[in-house]
């Protein structure tokens, strides 16, 4: 194995390790959440039938490995043909191409599994019984994407759009309804930087990693605010929110988008000017797939210094870490916005391990300073600090030797899955120290729980809770994410898995945000609620928990746009009309 082929798969494993530290709360053992009520498409919706098939949270490891497994039509062979000869027809020109952009178990099915896991990144979602897309759509281009729109609507085939497949439930590759294709937009990934316009153009189906590498190509002092693993693609991860390190200083990645490309439900491409600055608005956050296939975002670039510093401590339990705890949640959400510390708290051996993990955009003479005279009980020391640049921290927060690793590693698409489950709370009250002493107690208890506390403040309190869909920002001192993972398929390690992630969330429930008990968009959770015949007010269930006030703003803007409730999933924005 190489020295980057190595340190890539190191790269991704962490990358998934990580993740349990950025997000959160879980459904029933078995996962059996959205299998209680009628599908996504049920009543009303001019889509497939009431969905009676497996759900997405049901598809357990009950078998010994992916492999083609129960694929969601009786007739798969019939309806690949259907849609081939309809592809021409939805085609503003002739185009030979169709033929090798489209699989299916029947016609092509190595290459059909191979598309479909190739950007499956929980385990969990990857077994004999999840249920499979009659088709899996690849377009190239954009008349590819608006032929395949058309086409699955005009064949009542239930869409799920896929750029990165980093969803932790699956919504973009597994569906509760029965006649469902993934329409995977993994080629369309071009990247575009225009360093004197301070913009990038970025097409849904790259991933952070590409963005990231090519802003370094080009400037070391530009970068962009998102998430921390270079695999997460950008259609899901931008139309749904994306915060990183720099979330204190810059806000989300939505915060930074200027223009979208969108193919809509009746096959149209449109842009910001065309669309509208309602529909606009609702692709910042509100989950692009409940409003069109996102082509392609245009974002601002950010400034970041030549000089960022990167820390980490970890403070044993008898050196007072709950008393840095405190002070951590006091001195955090006002503290320089170049400043970001995550705290994470993990079980290890009946004992909980504590770390702060710190990234300051600046050197380290500064961050000594500031830590010395705001956060001194962390006794952060010259020889902890390493001085990166900007695209070398990166790395660094995905436990990656930048020294020994190129940076071609971040255009790497591979990932290391795991079974996993995520939950995610929002913090507006400080904790007392006894209750940090009683979180220390429950963890010793659930030994595959770690919990990631993000800070909130900085830009974030600037920002108006209605700018975007996202509505978590004044108000909150952090976010926590649950990170629940197991390693083996056995349906007794998932069931374990699933209620450890249950039973952190209740026992935090006098610590969190209520009424409604706030949720990250992109930290996918089924448990918090799915969609059922009556789509608004089911929808308002999880809706609420996600966007707060804008839940109501965005259903009217679906039911402008896709009254017919095509683009449809599990948790989508329901379109309240007859449909629903
Ligand atoms: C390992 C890992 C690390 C993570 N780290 C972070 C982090 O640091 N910060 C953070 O904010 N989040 C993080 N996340 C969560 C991640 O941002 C979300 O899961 C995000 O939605 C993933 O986008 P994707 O395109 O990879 O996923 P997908 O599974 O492909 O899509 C996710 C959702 O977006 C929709 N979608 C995807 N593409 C399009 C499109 N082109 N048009 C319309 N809708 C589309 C899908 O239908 C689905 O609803 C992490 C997730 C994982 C698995």
């Amino acid at each position: 194995m190489s020295r980057v082929v190595f340190f890539s798969l190191l790269l991704l494993i962490i990358c998934l390790f990580f993740t349990s530290f950025s997000n959160g709360a879980g459904p029933p053992a078995g996962s059996k959440g959205p299998a209680k009520g009628p599908s996504p498409g049920a009543p009303g919706s001019k889509g497939p039938g009431p969905g009676k098939g497996p759900s997405p949270g049901a598809s357990g490891p009950k078998g010994p490995g992916p492999g083609p497994g129960p694929v969601s039509s009786s007739d798969p062979g019939s309806l690949y043909k259907s849609f081939l000869d309809c592809l021409p027809t939805q085609s503003p020109q002739p185009d030979p191409s169709f033929s090798t952009i489209v699989y299916s178990s029947t016609a092509n099915s190595s290459a059909y599994t191979k598309t479909l896991q190739d950007h499956i990144r929980n385990k969990r979602y990857n077994v004999a019984s999840t249920p499979k897309p009659v088709i899996i759509a690849t377009p190239k281009k954009e008349s590819h994407v608006q032929a395949i729109v058309l086409c699955a609507k005009k064949l009542n085939i239930q869409i799920k759009i896929r750029s990165g497949g980093h969803d932790y439930e699956a919504i973009s590759y597994v569906s509760s309804e029965k006649k469902f294709m993934i329409l995977d937009m993994f080629n369309i990934r071009k990247v575009d930087i225009n360093i004197p316009a301070q913009t990038a153009y970025v097409e849904a189906g790259a991933q952070l990693g590409d963005l990231y590498y090519r802003i370094w190509e080009k400037s070391k002092v530009h970068g962009f605010p998102s998430g921390v693993c270079p695999t997460i693609g950008v259609g899901g991860h931008l139309s749904g929110s994306g915060y990183g390190t720099m979330i204190r200083k810059y806000g989300l990645s939505i915060d930074h988008i200027t223009d979208a490309k969108i193919v809509t439900a009746n096959g149209k491409v449109m842009d910001r000017k065309t669309m509208g600055e309602d529909l606009f608005w609702a692709l910042r956050g509100g989950s692009g797939s409940s409003f069109g296939v996102v082509l392609s975002f245009t974002v601002k670039l950010v400034s970041v210094p030549k000089v960022t510093t990167v820390f980490r401590i970890e403070k044993p339990v008898e050196q007072n870490a709950i008393d840095a705890i405190m002070k951590w949640q006091s001195i955090m959400p006002t503290i320089d916005n170049d400043l970001f510390i995550r705290l994470l708290l993990s079980t290890n051996k009946n004992s909980i391990r504590t770390v702060f993990i710190a990234n300051f955009l600046g050197d380290s003479s500064r961050v000594l300073a500031l830590m010395n005279k705001s956060f001194p009980e962390l006794g952060v020391k010259k020889e902890d600090c390493h001085e990166v640049t900007w695209f070398q921290s990166l790395f660094y927060w995905a436990e990656i030797d930048y020294n020994k690793s190129k940076p071609e590693v971040f255009l790497d698409r591979k990932t290391v899955p795991n079974f996993f489950k995520r939950k995610s709370d929002y913090v507006q009250t400080p904790i007392q120290k006894a209750g940090w002493s009683a979180i220390f107690n429950k963890l010793k208890g659930l030994d595959k729980v770690a919990m990631g506390f993000n800070p909130y403040g900085g830009k974030m309190s600037e920002i108006a809770a209605n700018a975007t869909p996202m509505p978590h920002r004044a108000g909150n001192l952090y976010k926590i994410q649950y990170s629940i993972n197991w390693g083996e398929s056995d349906p007794k390690a998932t069931e374990n898995g699933l209620k450890q992630a249950k039973d952190i969330f209740e026992f935090m429930t006098t610590y969190v945000s209520k009424n409604p008990r706030g949720a990250f968009t992109n930290y996918r959770d089924f448990d918090i609620g799915v969609r059922s015949g009556d789509g608004f007010n089911s929808g308002k269930v999880y809706g609420e928990k996600y966007y707060k006030g804008n839940y109501e703003r965005l259903v009217k803007i679906k039911t402008a746009v896709d009254p017919d409730n095509f683009f449809r999933n599990e948790q989508s924005i329901p379109a309240q009309s007859k449909k629903g």
